[in-house]
Order: structure tokens, then C-alpha cells, then sequence
């Protein structure tokens, strides 16, 4: 009943115009394309001035120099940097305010028209963000707007998803809710191993239960992300063989080498997380473990979360990907966060780029088809005014998006 209403929901969403994408399908033309601005970053840590990227259907077929006698389409945009398409690796996509302005939850009486209305409002501002592919990490309700997006009959970015989240039963229980995600159709597991930063962040699973859940979910052929904000919770999650570690706020520089060792992925926050909820605060306080106590507890996280980043991203070897938790009120600001580790944590422009283009790629098992501009990669390719290298406030200034060679911003 409930999917059939989305459908519905998703067919009327389809229909209106104001979700129609603006430009053109390269595929539909069947013209070649060249996207040419002043200065390129290809996600490999290469610059290039005066940089040129081709596009044929959804493909890239060449990038740096225009090829001689190109007769194609051409957009140019100036004094613009062209770069990847960016890669969240951790959203929230179904999470809204409701008609009352509150943060909706399965009680407030939203319908799930109204739900998924929402949620494709939120896919469409994170892709003209800049964001061309997010990871929700995750609900339910995902699948439909994933695989929506997936047909072209949506805007959004290519989503990633978890449908829902493993927080703890008998070893054998576990293995059989990861196999059940699976069936479901679930892009990743997602595993919860800590308490929330708003209740101290300790340790919530053994190691056999974050072995049932990370060893089934690797014989299903999918990766185990995991919640964890003490080094008590990261280091059972390193050492059953997760693949990633969602948060970590309270991360000490040896859990952290320890990652880099092992090659476990760290998806931290800088701020934009806190920040949005102690900005929302009216519209989630007294829902859940939203109190005065929580509120209080991320004014205190927000130092820590820059501390932790700045650690991270100074550990040698350490592989960190840009995941912001972005949830209700954040969604199209996923940026923020990059800028904050860039002007409050210390990462170097570059490596925050490469952070949310190939190495986000890597760790979602895409780096063979999107982060990086090379030819044979998916056309995911955004473009902001200026340059991030000299001012990285640039990020904020996006004038062009393509998500699978279909332009949907050209705003120079
Ligand atoms: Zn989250």
C-alpha cells in the first residue's frame, strides 16, 4: 500500500516542471559536448589551466586540451574551476521538516506522499550542490527515490543506500538481518556501535556481533560502515574488518594510525552536522534524545569534531572521505563541511577535493567509474565560479552540474 502511494507520488513528481532538469541529455542529442573553463582539478590531484572535458552520451572521452577540429556542443564557463562530480558518503535523504516546521517523525501524521515529496526535494538541492552521488545511510524509503533517480524520472544524485541500520542481536541474528538487507537491496550495510554523541559515544556491540555483521556482509559482496564516536567502539570496528568508521569524534591519534595500517576509511564531521541541528534547535528539541542535555553536547562536540578532523587528516596513510550525516536542514549544504575543514581543520584545498572525489569513490567501490575526469568515466561533472586552490569559499559557487552526462545547472 504504502509503496504503491509513493509510486503515485513519484509519477506526479515526474510530471512537474519545475523538477524538469534544465539542458538537455548529451545521450539524447547524440552530440558530443565540451565543458571548457579557465582551470580543471581532475580529482587525481592534477591541475590544469584552460582545461577542456568531453562528453559523448554519458561518457567522458577526453580531458585537458580540446581535441583539434572539435565540432561538437560547447559550454564555456569562464572563470570557473571544472572538477568531479562530489561523493557524500553519508546522508540522511529521507529526513525533513514537516508542514508544522517540526522535524518529522513516523507520529506526526505526514503522509508518505508528503514524505517522499520531501525527500525528493532534498535529492534535487543536494545535486545542485554539487553532490552527484550520496550515500544514504539510511531508510527504507530510499530504495524507490534511488531507483527513481536511477531512471532518469527524478533529479538527483546517484544514491547509495543502506535502506536501514544493524544496532545488535545474537551473532547469528545479525548475519541474517544482513542478508535480509541485502535481498531487500541494499547498496551497504550500516552498522550502529555507539551510543550518539548526545549520550557520550560508547561502545554499544562486541566484537563477535561487529564480526557477524561485517563478515556476512562481505560474503554478500557489500561493505560494513560503522557508527562509532569513541576509540573503544572504532577500534572493535577496525578490528572485526569493517570497512569504514562513520564519525569518530572522540578519536585518539593511535585508533587513528591504527586505521591508516588496516586501510579502514574514516568518514568524519567538521561541523556542519552540529551546527545545523543547534541552528534548527526549535524545530527538533523535545523529539527524542533532542533535549537541552543533547543541545548541549554538540555546543561542546563542535571544538572536538574540527580537533578530530585536524588529526585525521594528518595521520599518514589515513583514508578520509567526506561524509557529512547531512539530515533535515542540511541537505544542498553538504559543502559547509568541506569548507570547514579546509579554513577550521587545516586540510589542504586539494586533499579536501580528492577527499570528496576519487578517494570517496574508492571507498564506495566506484573509483573505476566516478571521482575522477579521465576518459572512459561516467560523465559526473560539476564546475564552481573562481578558484577553490586560492579561495576555497569558491566550493559554494556552483554554476554547473552534470550527473551521467544530463546537465542539470548551467548557471555562469
Ligand atoms: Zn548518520
Amino acid at each position: 500500500m504504502r509503496r504503491a502511494v509513493l509510486r503515485t507520488a513519484l509519477l506526479i513528481l515526474a510530471t512537474l516542471p519545475a523538477f524538469v532538469p534544465q539542458g538537455a541529455s548529451a545521450q539524447a542529442q547524440g552530440e558530443a559536448i565540451a565543458v571548457t573553463a579557465q582551470r580543471l582539478i581532475d580529482g587525481t590531484g592534477r591541475r590544469i589551466d584552460g582545461g577542456s572535458v568531453v562528453v559523448e552520451g554519458n561518457r567522458i572521452t577526453s580531458v585537458g586540451t580540446l581535441p583539434p577540429g572539435f565540432r561538437g556542443r560547447r559550454i564555456d564557463l569562464g572563470d570557473a574551476t571544472i572538477m568531479p562530480g562530489l561523493i557524500d558518503v553519508h546522508v540522511h535523504v529521507t529526513w525533513y521538516f514537516n508542514a508544522q516546521g517540526r522535524y518529522h517523525t513516523s507520529s506526526d501524521g505526514e503522509t508518505p506522499v508528503q514524505g517522499m515529496l520531501a525527500a525528493a526535494g532534498n535529492a534535487y538541492e543536494t545535486l545542485l550542490s554539487g553532490v552527484t552521488t550520496a550515500q544514504s545511510l539510511g531508510s527504507p524509503e530510499d530504495r524507490d527515490l534511488r531507483d527513481a533517480i536511477a531512471r532518469g524520472s527524478v533529479p538527483g544524485p546517484r544514491i547509495l543506500t543502506s535502506l536501514g541500520s544493524i544496532s545488535g542481536g545474537e551473532p547469528e541474528q545479525i548475519r541474517q538481518r544482513v542478508r535480509d538487507f541485502k535481498s531487500r537491496g541494499a547498496d551497504v550495510i550500516k552498522v550502529f556501535a555507539s551510543r550518539s554523541i548526545r549520550d557520550g559515544g560508547g561502545p554499544t556491540m562486541t566484537v563477535a556481533q561487529l564480526e557477524a555483521a561485517c563478515g556476512e556482509a562481505h560474503a554478500q559482496g557489500l561493505r560494513a560502515l560503522v557508527h562509532a564516536h569513541a576509540t573503544e567502539a572504532m577500534s572493535l570496528a577496525v578490528e572485526a574488518g569493517c570497512d569504514q568508521v562513520e564519525h569518530g569524534v572522540f578519536a585518539t591519534p593511535a585508533i587513528l594510525s591504527r586505521m591508516a595500517a588496516k586501510g579502514t576509511y574514516l568518514s568524519p564531521q567538521c561541523g556542519l552536522v552540529f551546527r545545523n541541528y543547534l541552528e534548527n534547535r526549535a524545530k527538533y528539541e523535545g523529539i527524542g534524545n533532542y533535549n537541552a542535555e543533547g543541545f548541549a553536547s554538540m555546543e561542546r562536540a563542535l571544538p572536538l569534531a574540527v580537533e578530530a578532523v585536524r588529526k585525521a587528516v594528518t595521520t599518514p596513510g589515513l583514508k578520509v572521505v567526506f561524509g557529512t550525516d547531512a539530515v533535515a536542514g542540511a541537505h544542498g549544504r553538504n559543502v559547509e563541511d568541506l569548507i570547514c575543514r579546509v579554513t577550521e581543520a587545516g586540510q589542504k584545498p586539494m586533499d579536501a577535493i580528492l577527499s570528496a572525489t576519487s578517494v570517496a569513490a574508492q571507498s564506495i567501490g566506484m573509483g573505476e567509474t566516478i571521482g575522477t575526469l579521465k576518459p572512459g568515466m561516467l560523465a559526473d561533472i560539476i564546475a564552481v565560479r573562481g578558484d577553490p586552490l586560492v579561495d576555497f569559499a569558491a566550493m559554494r559557487r556552483v554554476v554547473f552540474v552534470m550527473r551521467d552526462g544530463r546537465t542539470y545547472r548551467n548557471s555562469p
